[in-house]
C-alpha cells in the first residue's frame, strides 16, 4: 500500500537544516569572528519557502539558528509570525499603504525607499501612539537592478524625510544584486560600489544602521571574498546575507571564472523536497495507438503505459509532455526512468513502463527525488521545461500536501 496522501511532497528536516548549517559554515570562512555575531544568514522563506512549505520550513530554520527570516508580503510575514513568534521577519517587497497596520501588529520589519512608505508607517505609529524610534525600517538601495529601492540620486531627500519622522528608526540598509550568479559580471562591481557610496552618504548624514546586507545564495556559494560581511564590519554594523534557493538544495546556474568552485560548493546541498505519487493503473496498447490530448504521441510499437494522478494543476509543467519516448521528462518507477508520453493533462499524466514489466497500480512514483540511487531534480525539470529550478519548486501547487519527514 502506498502512503496516504498518494501525491505528496515530502519535506526533509535533516536536509534543510544540513543546508542551513553548510551555508553558515561557508560564511564563517568568509567572515571570521564570533560565529553568528559578525555575519548571519537571513533565511528567505518567501513563496511558501520556495514551494517547500512555510510550515514546516520556517520553524525548522529557526531551530537551526536562523534569527532572521525573509518574506515578500505582509500576509506571508503574518503567517510566519504565527509559526515563529521570536524571529525577526523582513518583508522584502516595498510596503503598500494598507499593509502598515498589519505589519506593526505582527512586528514585521518593513522595506522602504519612498517617502510615501515612510508616511504610512509614521501615521500607523502615531495611531498606536508609539514612542521615539520604535519602528525599525530597512532601506533598500537601488544600485542597478531598477526594481525596488531608492536611487543614489534621491537618497539625500529620502534621508531628510526620515530625519523628520521620529517614530521610525533606520535599523538596516540593503541592496540586491541583479547578476549574482554571473561571477565575473561588471554589474556586480558597479552595484557594490554604488552600495558603498550610498552607505557613506547614510553614515555621513548621522544614521547608524545596525544591519547592512546584500547577496543571496549565489554570493555565499561563490564565497565572494570581498564579502558583504566585510562591508558591514567596516561600518561597525552586523552583516547579513540572504540565501533562499540554496536552503532548499538548489542554486542558480553559475557562470564566470570561479563557477567551478561555486558548483562544487553547491554539490554539497541536498534537495529538501521529494515529490511522489503512485500508479493508478496500467494498460497495454498496440502500435499506432494515440495517447492523450491532441494525440501528440502515437505508440511506435506495442507498449505498456502507466497512469499517474498528477498534472499541471499540481504544478507538473506541461513542457514535460513527450511526443516521443525521449522528448519529454521522466519519472522514476522501480528505480528506472519512465518517460512521460503524450500531453501532461490537468490532473493526469501517462508514462511509458514497457521496460518495467512489474510496474503495477499502487507502486511508488518519484516525480522529484531519489529512487534506488537514481535522482530526478528540479534542475532536470527546469531543463525540460526551459525555466529555472526556482519556478519548478514554486509551481508545485497547494493541492500537493507538504508532509514533514526526517
Ligand atoms: C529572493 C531574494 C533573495 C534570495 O535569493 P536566492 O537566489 O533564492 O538565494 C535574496 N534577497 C532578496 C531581496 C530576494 O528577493
Amino acid at each position: 500500500m502506498p502512503p496516504f496522501p498518494i501525491t505528496r511532497a515530502e519535506i526533509s528536516r535533516s536536509r534543510l537544516i544540513g543546508n542551513f548549517e553548510y551555508l553558515r559554515s561557508l560564511l564563517a570562512h568568509a567572515a571570521p569572528g564570533e560565529p553568528g555575531q559578525r555575519c548571519q544568514l537571513l533565511a528567505v522563506v518567501k513563496a511558501n519557502a520556495y514551494g517547500n512549505g512555510l510550515s514546516p520550513c520556517a520553524p525548522w530554520l529557526v531551530q537551526a539558528g536562523a534569527k532572521w527570516l525573509g518574506v515578500t508580503s505582509v500576509e506571508e510575514g503574518v503567517a510566519v509570525r504565527r509559526l515563529c513568534p521570536k524571529a525577526r521577519i523582513l518583508v522584502m517587497r516595498g510596503l503598500l499603504c494598507d499593509e502598515a497596520e498589519a505589519l506593526m501588529e505582527a512586528q514585521l520589519t518593513p522595506t522602504v525607499w519612498d517617502s510615501a512608505q515612510l508616511d504610512w508607517l509614521a501615521e500607523a505609529a502615531q495611531r498606536r501612539a508609539l514612542a521615539f524610534g520604535s519602528v525599525p525600517v530597512h532601506l533598500e538601495i537601488d544600485t542597478g537592478m531598477s526594481r525596488q529601492g531608492v536611487g543614489v540620486a534621491d537618497l539625500a531627500k529620502f534621508l531628510n524625510t526620515l530625519l523628520n519622522l521620529p517614530t521610525l528608526r533606520l535599523a538596516g540598509v540593503y541592496t540586491h544584486f541583479a547578476s549574482a550568479e554571473m561571477l565575473d559580471a561588471e554589474q556586480n562591481r558597479q552595484q557594490r560600489s554604488a552600495f558603498r557610496r550610498a552607505l557613506e552618504q547614510i553614515f555621513a548624514a548621522g544614521f547608524h544602521p545596525q544591519w547592512i546586507h546584500a547577496g543571496s545564495s549565489a554570493t555565499i556559494l561563490a564565497q565572494q571574498r570581498e564579502s558583504e560581511c566585510g562591508l558591514a564590519q567596516t561600518w561597525g554594523a552586523k552583516g547579513l546575507i540572504r540565501p533562499g534557493i540554496a536552503l532548499y538544495g538548489y542554486a542558480p546556474a553559475f557562470s564566470g571564472k570561479r563557477a567551478k568552485a561555486a558548483e562544487q560548493a553547491r554539490a554539497r546541498l541536498q534537495p529538501v523536497l521529494a515529490w511522489k505519487t503512485a500508479i493508478v493503473s496500467t494498460r497495454a496498447v498496440a502500435a499506432g495507438t494515440a495517447v492523450g490530448y491532441d494525440a501528440t504521441f502515437v505508440a511506435p510499437a506495442a507498449m505498456r503505459l502507466a497512469l499517474l494522478p498528477v498534472g499541471y494543476a499540481d504544478g507538473l509543467n506541461r513542457k514535460l509532455s513527450g511526443t516521443t519516448s525521449s522528448s519529454g521528462g521522466h519519472v522514476l518507477i522501480h528505480g528506472e526512468p519512465a518517460p512521460i508520453v503524450g500531453r501532461v493533462s490537468m490532473d493526469l499524466t501517462v508514462v511509458d513502463v514497457s521496460h518495467i514489466p512489474n510496474a503495477a497500480a499502487g507502486d511508488e512514483v518519484v516525480i522529484l527525488g531519489e529512487q534506488n540511487g537514481l535522482r530526478v531534480t528540479a534542475d532536470d525539470h527546469a531543463r525540460w521545461a526551459e525555466t529555472i529550478p526556482y519556478e519548478i519548486l514554486c509551481a508545485i501547487s497547494t493541492r500537493v500536501p507538504r508532509v514533514a519527514c526526517e
